[in-house]
């Protein structure tokens, strides 16, 4: 996923965010893009015009009615050569713009877990920010 720069963030949750959050080596991403590997909760509308754009087959429907990107061979289906592809699409997913931070549904502190970015193991200090946001 992605680091965001503090402006980005601000304009979203300027409430709850800090302004600044430590710099992630997203790109490239020395770990593979291991937060890739489950694909990622869609809104109904990224989920519409990301298949749209993109294919259909791309995005799916869980029986719970989720809505998700497509994972093929251990990453998302966005996921090329170690980058996004759909970064700069407008409907790049909330869920991965607010990844690591932030919960992408309520602006508050990410509250699953973080160590999917292996930094967050290499780094525990990083865990100690995350919870911190909103506060
Ligand atoms: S949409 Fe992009 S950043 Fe999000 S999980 Fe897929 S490849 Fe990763
Ligand atoms: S695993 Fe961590 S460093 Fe790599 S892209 Fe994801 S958030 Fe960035």
């Amino acid at each position: 996923m992605v680091f965001l720069g503090s402006a980005e963030l601000g304009t979203r949750n300027s409430d709850l965010m800090p302004t600044e959050f430590p710099a992630l080596p997203c790109f490239p991403c020395p770990h593979g893009s291991n937060c890739c590997s489950w694909g990622v909760t869609l809104s109904e509308a990224e989920a519409e015009a990301l298949g749209a754009r993109y294919g259909r087959d791309e995005v799916y429907r869980t029986r719970w009615g989720e809505w998700r990107t497509r994972v093929k061979q251990r990453r998302c289906a966005f996921l090329v050569d170690n980058g996004c592809t759909i970064h700069k699409d407008p409907h790049y997913p909330e869920v991965c713009r607010a990844f690591p931070w932030t919960d992408a549904e309520t602006g508050g502190p990410y509250e699953y877990d973080q160590t999917i970015c292996p930094e967050f193991l290499a780094h525990p200090e990083l865990v100690r920010i995350g919870k911190a946001v909103g506060k």
